[in-house]
């Protein structure tokens, strides 16, 4: 009956106001009260150590290439015992999603996701982290792994100089 049918439905909005005056309020009173955040949270990403303290990163560009909004850039050197590094690592985290597709496709655990969200800014230039920014000095989540252990390579002489290891190849060289 439509007038039956009225009359409930002017008291239904009531009846959720009432109901929900009593319920537990879920407002967190940021930043007195610090809200507590899941384990695998995704926020500020971080660029992690080995347990040897030597830098995790190996300057692959996969993170750089798996990032579907470009803000990760980077430049590759090797050290003198052939270990490649990043001379300069920048993230963008006015630009970044934090959908955490850099920290998958890294294969040294070298670049992480930490549940640090505070990085609200008004300037976004100050958003651009540089290596330095970004550099810590742990292991992170993965407090064992190392690459180059996990990988077998012992990286003690430039490459071809390793015991047992045949000298680089020039590519050029392969032409038809
Ligand atoms: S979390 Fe996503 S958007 Fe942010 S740097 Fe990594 S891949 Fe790019
Ligand atoms: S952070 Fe990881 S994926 Fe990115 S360049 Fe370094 S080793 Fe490669």
């Amino acid at each position: 009956m439509p007038l039956l049918r009225d009359i409930k439905g002017s008291f239904q909005p009531f009846w959720v106001t009432l109901r929900n005056m009593f319920r537990k309020p879920v407002t967190v009173q940021y930043p007195e009260q610090r809200p507590e955040l899941p384990e695998r949270y995704r926020a500020r990403l971080i660029l992690t150590r080995d347990p040897d303290g030597a830098e995790r990163c190996v300057a692959c560009y996969l993170c750089s290439a798996a990032c579907p909004v470009d803000c990760i850039s980077l430049q590759a050197a090797e050290a003198e015992d052939g270990r490649r590094y990043a001379a300069w690592f920048r993230l963008n985290f006015a630009r970044c999603i934090f959908c955490g597709l850099c920290t998958e496709a890294c294969p040294t655990l070298a670049i992480q996701v930490t549940a640090d969200f505070e990085l609200a800014g008004r300037d976004p230039l100050k958003l651009v982290y540089e290596k330095e920014d970004l550099l810590v000095d742990h292991c992170g989540r993965q407090p064992d792994y190392n690459f180059y252990r996990q990988t077998g390579i012992g990286v003690t002489a430039p490459r071809g100089g390793n015991p047992g290891e045949s000298p680089p190849v020039d590519v050029k060289d392969l032409l038809p």
